[in-house]
């Protein structure tokens, strides 16, 4: 059934590809954006639609709009733009949130919450279960951002719990893909723009920390999905970690891949794939220098609360949503490479 849909942080890379998905669905999608780490090109191709709209606005502010549900992901995720300004962090996820709360109880739409595996922080676990209450330093420099999606997460429980508000909270791990902002710091994109510029990849600490990536598309499938599994289903009965006890819960559901890659090994991966589309002939990489072998890779310091490892237990989304991640990590990582290639052709890169 046709539904008027809102997506904030809809202009940026996970958004924009969530509102790809929500029009060929046939839906009406409405998009709240500021536009700091997102840009109008993402979404563009829609501009013009009768069934879209795009509206630059700050989610710090409230509005007056009417929807049937909402998907709340305006955040800066890269800790590059997250940590730049961090009190507009922590009232992006505070007051943000707060906000599209609000409208979902006005207006009786059901919300989804983009919530994030760094509500784990640094974990002493693996893989991480949605019952692990996690390990977060609060004042560290990553606190803005770990501990504003764990407020976003307790405002989204208080309103289902005191409001009735239909919640739904997804815990996103690494995602990655085309439109990826460039420039946005984190590893994926970094990795790639220097593979393909032939500059040294820039390996923080030793590289043996570890994260697990999840290709877009397949990230996409399991959001929708989540959002539309009957509220009943969100319920499980589980001993509840905050008493001890037997009781019905509803909890978050973690979505991302659960294969999990040193960032040595990813290194590895990326230079699989560079290497093969460069001996494949692309014409964009014919010009571009190659680094020898010893020179490919350049060791940098270890940001301050960088988490050791990363991997999530998907056994929830799997069972709930039927849902399960279908990309091999080569060949995201080559739909990615082809975007930023295709960038590099038109001198945009
Ligand atoms: P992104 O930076 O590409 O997109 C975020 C979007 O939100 C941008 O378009 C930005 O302009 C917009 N935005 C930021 N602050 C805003 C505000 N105050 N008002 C209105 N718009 C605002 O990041 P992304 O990777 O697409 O992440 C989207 C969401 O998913 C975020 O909430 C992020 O925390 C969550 N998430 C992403 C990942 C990932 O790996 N990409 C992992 C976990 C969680
Ligand atoms: N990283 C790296 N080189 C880079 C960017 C990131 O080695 O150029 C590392 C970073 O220290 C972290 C991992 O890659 O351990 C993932 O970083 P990203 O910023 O992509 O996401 P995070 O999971 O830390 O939020």
């Amino acid at each position: 059934m046709r539904k008027r849909i809102l997506v904030t942080g809809g202009a940026g890379f996970l958004g924009s590809h969530l509102v790809d998905r929500l029009m060929m669905m046939g839906h009406d999608v409405l998009v709240l954006d500021n536009f700091f780490t997102g840009q109008k090109l993402n979404v563009s191709h829609w501009i013009g639609h009768p069934n879209f709209e795009l509206v630059r606005h700050d989610v710090v502010n409230p509005i007056m709009i009417e929807v049937d549900q909402i998907y709340h992901l305006a955040c800066p995720a890269s800790p590059q733009h997250y940590q730049a300004n961090q009190i507009k962090t922590i009232k992006t996820n505070f007051m943000g949130t707060s906000n599209m709360l609000g409208l979902a109880k006005r207006t009786k739409a059901r919300f989804l919450l983009a919530s994030t595996s760094e509500v784990y922080g640094d974990p002493e676990v693996s893989p991480q279960k949605e019952t692990y209450n996690g390990n977060v330093n609060q004042t560290g420099p990553r606190a803005c951002y770990d501990e504003g999606k764990r407020v976003a997460e307790t405002l989204t429980y208080g309103y289902h719990y005191q409001d009735s508000v239909d919640v739904r909270v997804a815990r996103i791990f690494n995602t990655y893909g085309p439109r990826i902002n460039p420039f946005d710091g984190r590893v994926m994109s970094n990795f790639l723009i220097q593979a393909l510029k032939g500059q040294p990849l820039t390996v923080y600490g030793d590289g043996s920390q570890t994260r697990s990536f999840c290709f877009i598309h397949d990230l996409i499938d399991g959001m929708i999905a989540l959002m539309n599994v009957k509220d009943d289903q969100m319920v499980e009965r589980i001993v509840d970690p905050a008493h001890g006890k037997m009781a019905d819960v509803h909890l978050p559901v973690n979505l991302g891949n659960s294969k999990e890659f040193t960032i040595r090994q990813l290194v590895d991966v990326i230079f699989e794939v560079v290497d093969s589309l460069r001996q494949a002939g692309e014409p964009a990489l014919q010009h571009l220098p190659v680094l020898e072998a010893e020179d490919r890779v350049q060791y940098l310091p270890m940001p301050v609360d960088d988490p050791r490892q990363r991997r999530p237990d998907i056994e929830r989304a799997k069972t709930l949503l039927n849902w399960e991640p279908k990309w091999e990590l080569k060949d995201g990582i080559k739909e990615m490479a082809l975007y930023y290639i295709q960038q590099i052709k038109t001198g945009q890169l």
